[in-house]
């Protein structure tokens, strides 16, 4: 069965795993081209975008991630692994370049500039969602194609193509099983009836 894999060099990668088992979907960490094989989508997780940038280079993973996007592989980046996907980074150099949008990082400050919050997403789910915002980017600008699924303020925090999902939190951090369910259905993926309802504001 086609399955979603988390890019596992470096940053939030088991969080993202154990929320993909929740659901009932088969999870592989990527470390090497092959690790593709008979993927339906890929997370590429929150850590550090230059230093997840050069080591996408140093396995050769950039261009295969590239090539198997071609070939219709889906793609969530959250956090630097939305920066990783941006077209255009404020300040900074692209990595893999494949959505339409703008975005800048360290957009809130330092590390002690993170946060939560919690919103209301329609096109994810009926109920709000809590969201964990570290030392995050905003999303500036959206490309013709690109769809916002959660505006804030100034910045986008969530956006979409046909084949891209970007996140400038992490839901991988947050109980909330939302966010991997709409990646899941993106990637053509069936789930299971998890634990979805498992925190209340007051909890978290
Ligand atoms: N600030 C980091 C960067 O620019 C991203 C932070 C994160 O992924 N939580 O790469």
């Amino acid at each position: 069965m086609a399955g979603i894999g988390v890019l596992a060099l470096q940053g939030g990668v088991v969080e993202h795993l154990e929320h993909l088992q929740r659901l009932g979907v088969g999870a592989t960490p990527v470390k090497k081209a092959a690790d593709l094989d008979g993927l339906a989508g890929l997370i590429i997780p929150g850590g550090e975008s230059t230093c997840l940038r050069r080591l996408l280079h140093l396995y050769e993973l950039d261009e295969a991630i590239a090539e198997r996007f071609r070939a219709g592989l889906k793609l969530w980046g959250t956090c630097a692994g939305a920066i990783l996907l941006a077209k255009r980074v404020v300040d900074g150099d692209p990595g893999l370049a494949l959505i339409d949008i703008e975005i800048a990082r360290n957009a809130f400050g330092s590390q002690l500039a993170s946060f939560n919050t919690v919103a209301d997403v329609p096109a994810v789910a009926a109920a709000p969602i809590p969201l964990t915002f570290i030392r995050a980017p905003k999303i500036t600008a959206l490309g013709p194609g690109v769809r916002s699924l959660l505006r804030i303020d100034d910045y986008y925090a969530a956006a979409e193509d046909d084949a891209i999902l970007v996140t400038a939190f992490h839901p991988e951090l947050t109980p909330s099983l939302a966010f991997h369910r709409y990646f899941a259905t993106k990637c053509g993926i069936a789930t299971v009836e998890a634990d979805e309802v498992d925190w209340r504001p007051g909890d978290w």
